[in-house]
Parts: structure tokens; C-alpha cells; sequence
């Protein structure tokens, strides 16, 4: 069998999987549930196989595919560590997962207890009494966050504060979420020591700032140390402090966000709570605040009244409804099996294990590359290709010289205040020998640079796509498969579409 075929030209005209009965009713005509302009005039292009070749298909696909189950994948400011299996057991529960989203609350309760104790959990892991899990990103979990702070803002009659300063080794997401907003972003300078510079941001801060957005620890791997400062200089400013709390796997469990200052935080449970985190989601980006702005978060919140949960509509402050539902329940349930997994008292060693492999792998590997802020560092560090700069090899083949190597590349090029960044993440959940293998490779790759660089500039050689052309990919990017349509697929799914309209 050749393996690489499309399922396009697998496809050979009547070729079918299994078909459903029909059903013992007549078929509705779709012309009479449609407007006309909405149905469409071409029957679909779709492969004609049979159920094997469609598993083949899939599977195949699968294999050429990367992930946390099958390698190392140090992705810094990713967290991708081991999603449990069984997260994906509560998730499939069928109580759980046939739950209809217009379900009545009293048909609901079980699933309902789950948010509301999530949302418990969260808060006393922030420090923070209040907790929405609709945001089903991190991103979205910003946006709600300064919706929110806005809408405090303006029921205290500060409503012209519209300007976010952000730390210039933020995430592009905090920049964005600013400007989707309706505010303005004011980047603050970092010093030598990778931190906030404060003495920049007592420049900055004034009486049209909102808040702050801190990324903490940041993106560099290092924790805001003056961050009781920094929340002091906000908070007399009369602005709020704001912290991207991407990489809570640092100090989850350690320290909580709301004991230094912090007024509102989101999430991201798909870094933190081990909730898959691939393709782009589905994700969830709870944020949880102060008190003070409980009365602004989406609805509907998860109430508890003697013992009965229900969700509450009812609240004029609100910013209203952020996307449909509560949130991406599947991934909720995930979080919620992983915390209940490591109790109250586990949850500090997360943090612990994660820094401590993270501090591992810097000290293994700070002789041969060069560690730019190179001290005790949190869940991830940053390297770069200076030490081999001589050799020509950028960061770029450092990466494509790894996936052939075996392992995921580290996240590349970021943060921006660093160039030719190396950002490794290595998480909680690997062990020594995976961390050493690592190390080996990383330390072979610097041998190659200076005898072999040949090797490096033709990387990746393992894979079914070989090195890109990242520009042209850009610039010209075929997204459709070059050979579908009419010479492979049949009119014969005329019939088979016309059936499907039942
Ligand atoms: C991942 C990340 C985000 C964005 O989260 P998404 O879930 O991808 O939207 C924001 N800030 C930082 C620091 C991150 O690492």
C-alpha cells in the first residue's frame, strides 16, 4: 500500500463506509428548511473510501503528526506537559459529556458542582475570591479580565483611564487583547536584569493608566521580584494590577498572586492544569479577581444555595455574555480530575518539580550555550546561539537539527528582548534520563555547528515535509490539497449528498 496517498486519490467513485438506516420516516425536502440562497448548488467534492481507508487516513495522519505522547516537547511558555488519562475519562463520562448546553439546572447539578468547585479551587490557589471560567483561551481569558477592570473603572467614575502598560517581554496576546479592548498599550522597558524596570513604569504610570498587564514570572523564566513595589506604585495611581498568569506552573501551590497584590489574573489550564493544548484549543483562560470586581464578570455565574447550584443571570454590572455557554466544559472537567488528583497539599510539588527541571537543564547546559540571564531561573530559561554566532548556525537550525534529533523544538525567537532566543520549558513531568538525552542532543548540536554545519542548514531529514521556505509559506500558502474534484470524485455523490439532506 502506498502510504502516501491522499485520501483524494484513494477515492474511487461509489466507494462507501458504513451508511446509517435510514430512518422510519419520510425525508424532509431541504428546500422546504432552507432559504434558497443557503443551499448549495455543487454537491461537495468529498473522497469516496471505504471505512479502512478512512481509518488509514487518519491514522497515517496521526504519525506524521508531533505531540506531548510520542516526545520530549520543552515548547517554553507552553507548559506542555503530560495530560493524565484520566482527565480523559471524567471528560467522556456520559453524564458529562451528553449534557446538552440548554439542559435545566436541575438536570444539571452534578456538572454544575464541578464549576463551582473548580472555581473554589482556583481561587484559593490565586488568592483571588472570585472566578469565571468562561474565557476559552488564554487570550480570552486577558480580554474578559480587561473588560472587566474597564467596566470597574468606569462604575467609579474613572472611566477615562484607557491606557495598559505592558512590560516589553510580554506575550503579543497582551498588545492585541488591549487593542480588542478599545484601550491603548504603553510598553515598559525591561532592565539588565530581565525584570520591569520600575523606575520606567513610575514614568509611565499615571491618571489615564488602567492597569498594568505583568507576566509573572516572565517570559524570561524569572520571577518579578519587586512586584510588592510595582503593585504599590499601580494601586496609588489609582490603577489596577494585572497579571498574565500563563505561567502559574511556576508557583502554583507556592505563592498566591492575590498576596502580592495582584488584582486580577488569568489562566490558562491548558498550560497549568495539563488539559490538552495543541492545534489551538480548545483551551480555557479563567481569570479570577478581587471582590470588588465580582459584579462586572460574564454571566451566567454558578451559584450555591443549600446545596442546589444553579446559574444566575440577573446582574446589571456585568459585562454580559463573553461566548456561548459556560466555557469549554471537556476541558473544565480535565482541569478538575487533575487537581482532585493531586490534592490540596500536592499541588506545591508541580511548581517545585518544574523549576527544579527547569534549573536542572540550564545548569547542564550553560557551558556550551550561552545563558543570557543566567542565574536561578523558574520554569524555563532562555538561551541563545552565541557561543557557535561564528559558525553561521542561527536558532532556526538549532531547532530543525532537534526534530531530527527526536525532540520538539523549544519556542523559538521569543521573547523579542532577546535575539535568536532558545526559551525551554521542560515541565514537571519528565524525568532525569529524558532531561539528559536533551542535554546530549543540545551539546551534540553545538559539536555539529563548528564540525559539521552542513548538517544543521539541511535539517529537518526525518520528516514528510522537509525545511520550508518560512517566507514563501507566508506569502503563497497553499491551504487546498492540489489534486481533488472531478476526475477522482464521481457524480455518484449527487445521490449520496441529496441523501445526507434527510
Ligand atoms: C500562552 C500564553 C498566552 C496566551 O494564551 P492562549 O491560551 O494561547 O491564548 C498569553 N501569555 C503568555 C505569557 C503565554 O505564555
Amino acid at each position: 500500500m502506498n502510504k502516501d496517498l491522499s485520501i483524494f486519490e484513494r477515492s474511487r467513485p461509489g466507494r462507501r463506509g458504513y451508511e446509517p438506516p435510514r430512518p422510519p420516516f419520510p425525508a424532509r425536502d431541504p428546500a422546504s428548511l432552507f432559504p434558497a440562497s443557503s443551499l448549495r448548488r455543487t454537491p461537495p467534492a468529498l473522497p469516496e473510501v471505504s471505512e479502512l481507508d478512512l481509518v488509514r487516513h487518519y491514522v497515517l495522519l496521526s504519525k506524521k503528526n508531533t505531540s506531548i505522547a510520542d516526545s520530549f516537547y520543552p515548547l517554553g511558555s507552553c507548559t506542555m506537559k503530560y495530560n493524565p488519562v484520566a482527565n480523559e475519562v471524567a471528560a467522556a463520562m456520559p453524564g458529562f459529556a451528553w449534557l446538552h448546553p440548554f439542559q435545566d439546572d436541575a438536570e444539571a447539578q452534578g456538572f454544575l458542582v464541578v464549576l463551582h468547585r473548580l472555581e473554589r479551587w482556583l481561587a484559593s490557589l490565586t488568592g483571588l475570591p472570585a472566578v469565571t471560567l468562561h474565557p476559552a483561551a488564554g487570550a480570552q481569558g486577558e480580554l474578559t479580565a480587561l473588560l472587566v477592570a474597564r467596566a470597574r473603572h468606569e462604575d467609579r467614575g474613572e472611566g477615562k483611564r484607557r491606557t495598559v502598560l505592558i512590560p516589553d517581554s510580554a506575550h503579543g496576546t497582551n498588545p492585541a487583547s488591549v487593542a480588542m479592548a478599545g484601550m491603548t498599550p504603553l510598553a515598559v522597558k525591561s532592565g539588565p536584569d530581565g525584570l520591569v524596570d520600575v523606575a520606567d513604569l513610575r514614568a509611565k504610570v499615571g491618571a489615564e493608566t488602567a492597569l498594568l498587564m505583568i507576566t509573572n514570572p516572565n517570559t524570561l523564566g524569572l520571577f518579578e521580584e519587586r512586584i510588592l513595589e510595582i503593585a504599590e506604585v499601580l494601586h496609588r495611581a489609582g490603577a489596577f494590577l494585572y497579571m498574565d498568569g500563563a505561567n502559574f506552573n511556576a508557583i502554583v501551590g507556592v505563592t498566591r498572586p492575590g498576596d502580592f497584590g495582584v488584582d486580577l489574573m488569568h489562566m490558562n489550564l491548558h498550560k497549568t492544569m495539563s488539559t490538552p493544548h495543541g492545534g489551538g484549543g480548545p483551551g480555557a483562560g479563567p481569570i479570577a479577581v478581587r471582590e470588588e470586581f465580582a459584579p462586572h464578570l460574564p454571566v451566567p455565574r454558578v451559584l450555591e444555595h443549600a446545596g442546589r447550584y444553579s446559574l444566575e443571570w440577573d446582574a446589571p454590572k456585568s459585562i454580559g455574555m463573553l461566548r456561548g455557554f459556560l466555557g469549554n466544559s471537556g476541558v473544565l472537567l480535565r482541569a478538575y480530575a487533575y487537581l482532585r488528583r493531586y490534592g490540596g497539599d500536592g499541588v506545591r510539588s508541580i511548581a517545585e518539580h518544574a523549576v527544579l527541571n527547569a534549573n536542572y537543564l540550564r545548569a547542564r547546559l550553560r557551558g556550551d550555550w550561552h545563558v543570557p540571564y543566567d542565574r536561578t531561573c523558574m520554569h524555563e530559561f532562555v538561551a541563545t546561539n552565541r557561543r557557535i554566532k561564528e559558525t553561521g548556525i542561527r536558532t532556526l537550525d538549532v531547532a530543525k537539527r532537534l526534530i531530527d534529533l527526536g525532540h520538539h523544538p523549544p519556542t523559538i525567537y521569543f521573547p523579542l528582548i532577546v535575539p535568536e532566543a532558545l526559551m525551554i520549558e521542560p515541565t514537571e513531568t519528565e524525568s532525569k534520563e529524558t532531561l539528559d538525552a536533551f542535554a546530549e542532543d543540545m551539546l551534540r548540536i553545538a559539536r555539529e555547528a563548528r564540525e559539521n554545519p552542513q548538517l544543521l542548514r539541511d535539517a529537518p531529514v526525518t520528516t514528510p515535509v522537509r525545511r520550508l521556505d518560512e517566507v514563501k509559506a507566508v506569502r503563497e500558502p497553499r491551504l487546498r490539497h492540489p489534486c481533488p474534484n472531478s476526475a477522482v470524485v464521481s457524480s455518484g455523490l449527487g445521490s449520496a449528498a441529496s441523501a445526507g439532506g434527510r
